[in-house]
């Protein structure tokens, strides 16, 4: 059988994290945490996160009472419910409050109302069969007179024929102020399984809705009702309009804290400005009768106002679901102190702070110490590229980063970027220590000697980028020459190689050997090759000395001199040098 891969399985990952002591910071953490908590506990009390919430259902019942007396030429007439008062579909009611009167209209043939359309001079000006999407009957190709002075087509309607005029001022039913409506509502919340209605147990049933005094009666002043919404009721009842009434139904449905109590409210649902173009809301309608056999109708064109009653609400119960989900949703605002103290680690460390507030203020003591937390937190790994390169001069504090071709051009004045020399591993250097110790021969020793002098021996003809006087042409190829054309040097002055260091742990035998044998105990040391195991880790060695890091010394440039110092301790017998190989 084929072995199992539990521990693939079976294991856990997690972020390792950096705890910066500091007091400033923990301050804006728990003052950020405390901000958050108390929204979150805000708004899970104020808007009852923890409930389900449900939409309402409902049904709408409404009564209109009230009387008006209306004047007609010398007598008046009263006016009831049945008379004002239309069926209309939906949560609507509707008040009649003016109307014009066309009685007595008959199917017959009549002159047509006088407009542009419809004068005429003679019985070409009128097409038999005709008619306009305004007009109010078919043409009969003839053209009579309307009046003593104005003649126009004959038409087959209903007749007379309704006059086009405007709405009787003040409104003939403006007394409809006075009009009281009953509302019935009934509501359902069904996945609460909870009904209730506007009408409560031991509710005055003569009482009049006013918003503070009496909210919850459900009989309502028609006057009332645009007195909250700001608008004269008498203008309106001349042209009609359009009024919302809402009842918001807001249920707590917990038993701890029930709550089911409608609210109303209004609001004025057509255009409110009268010199709009086609104000307010009609219709017309029609009685009709019969006299003498003959079907007559009277037309009235209603003016009022429609009532549209909005019921919208919600019903909420606890529900633990509910709450766990809201309390999953918030976790991420604690998130908060952490991107907001990390915003200023980044912001006002490093670059922004050297370049933005440095100059202008010496005092930039935050900076240092977010700097300082910057570079604990942020590791920086650069594209390992084929033209990446790192360069040291020892004249300089600071590592070059050269990244490009060098297309002919020395290393040694390619342009590059400034880093920082990472900080000295000294964990490496403390295994190091022992074997430089004990290992090295005592200064003024012949050896020393000897060395120093080979140095001076070649330092005459070196190369014209050459600062140190130690350094020696490349043998590469014509391409990649450039290469190898760097000194230890910026500017003039002693070579890198006359230090003791350098002697020391690049150098020296019997410490290249103690690395070589600190990585691999038992490597055989005394085989053939071991001048090129000595030489690389003479290599290996100083770039780690000089670039401090492992990321760096994989791209580091030995300067020509060094370069040439190692390969003559240990030597290639054909002294063909393959030089630097980028490792990706
Ligand atoms: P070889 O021994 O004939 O291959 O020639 P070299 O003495 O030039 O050694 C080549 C090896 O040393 C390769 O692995 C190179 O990557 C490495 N090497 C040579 N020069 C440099 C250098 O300037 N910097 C680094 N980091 N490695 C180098
Ligand atoms: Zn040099
Ligand atoms: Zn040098």
């Amino acid at each position: 059988m084929a072995a199992c891969g539990c521990s693939d399985v079976f294991q856990y990952e997690t972020d390792k994290v950096i705890r910066i002591q500091s007091m400033n910071y923990g301050t804006v953490k728990w003052f950020l945490h405390m901000l958050v908590f108390s929204y979150v506990s805000f708004a899970l009390v104020k808007d009852k996160r923890y409930q389900e919430k449900e939409p309402v259902i409902s049904s709408v019942h409404t009564k209109v009472k009230g009387l008006a007396e209306v004047k007609e030429q010398a007598d008046s007439r009263i006016f009831d419910t049945v008379d004002y008062t239309f069926p209309m579909q939906g949560n609507s009611f509707f008040v009649m409050t003016n109307f014009l009167k066309t009685e007595d209209q008959k199917q017959k043939v009549c002159a047509e109302y006088p407009t542009r359309a419809t004068i005429c001079s003679s019985d070409e000006n009128c097409a038999k069969g005709w008619m306009s999407p305004q007009s109010k009957g078919i043409q009969t190709g003839k053209c009579v007179k309307y009046n003593h002075s104005l003649k126009t087509c004959e038409i087959k309607a209903w007749c007379p024929i309704e006059a086009q005029e405007a709405a009787p001022r003040p409104a003939l039913l403006s007394r409809a102020e006075n009009f009281t409506v009953f509302i019935k509502n009934n509501i359902h919340f069904p996945g609460h399984n909870y009904t209730t209605r506007n009408i409560f147990p031991g509710l005055n049933t003569t009482c009049t809705f006013h918003k503070t005094k009496n909210p919850l009666c459900p009989v309502f002043r028609l006057g009332d009702i645009f007195q909250e919404t700001g608008d004269n009721f008498s203008e309106v009842a001349i042209q009609g309009g359009i009024m919302g009434i809402e009842i918001s139904w807001d249920c707590n449905l917990d038993s701890w804290f029930h709550h089911c109590r409608p609210q109303y409210s209004f609001r004025r649902l057509d255009n409110k400005s009268s010199e709009s173009l086609y104000p307010g809301y009609n219709f017309r309608y029609a009685k009709y009768y019969k006299t003498d056999n003959n079907e007559t109708r009277t037309l009235l064109k209603v003016f009022g106002i429609r009532f549209d009653i909005l019921v919208f609400g919600t019903g909420g119960k606890f529900n633990i679901i509910q709450l766990v989900v809201y309390i999953g949703s918030t976790l991420s605002y604690f998130g908060l102190a952490t991107f907001f103290i990390d915003f200023l680690i980044n912001t006002y460390s490093n670059g922004w702070c050297r370049t933005q507030v440095y100059p202008l203020c010496k005092c930039c003591k935050p900076c240092n110490v977010n700097e300082y937390y910057y570079d604990r937190k942020c590791e920086t790994i650069v594209e390992p590229k084929p033209t990446l390169k790192y360069v040291s001069f020892v004249d300089e504090a600071h590592i070059w980063m050269v990244d490009k071709q060098l297309l002919g051009k020395h290393l040694q004045d390619a342009k590059g970027k400034k880093v920082s020399r990472p900080l000295t591993e000294f964990k490496y250097l403390s295994s190091l220590a022992h074997s430089v110790h004990t290992l090295s021969p005592p200064p003024g020793q012949p050896e020393e000697i000897e060395l120093l002098s080979e140095v001076t021996a070649t330092s005459t003809g070196s190369p014209d980028w050459c600062q140190c006087g130690n350094c020696l042409p490349s043998r590469l190829g014509k391409d990649r020459r450039c290469l190898e054309e760097l000194c230890c040097r910026k500017g003039p002055g002693p070579c890198i190689t006359t230090s003791e260091l350098f002697r020391k742990l690049v150098l020296d035998r019997d410490t290249l050997r103690f690395l070589l044998l600190y990585q691999e105990p038992l490597l055989a040391l005394d085989a053939g090759d071991t001048n090129r195991q000595l030489r690389h880790c003479a290599y290996r060695s100083y770039a780690i000395w000089r670039f401090g890091s492992w990321d760096l010394a994989n791209f580091a440039i030995l300067p020509s001199c060094c370069r040439w110092r190692i390969r003559r301790e240990f030597p290639k017998s054909n002294s063909e040098y393959s030089g630097f190989q980028s490792p990706y």
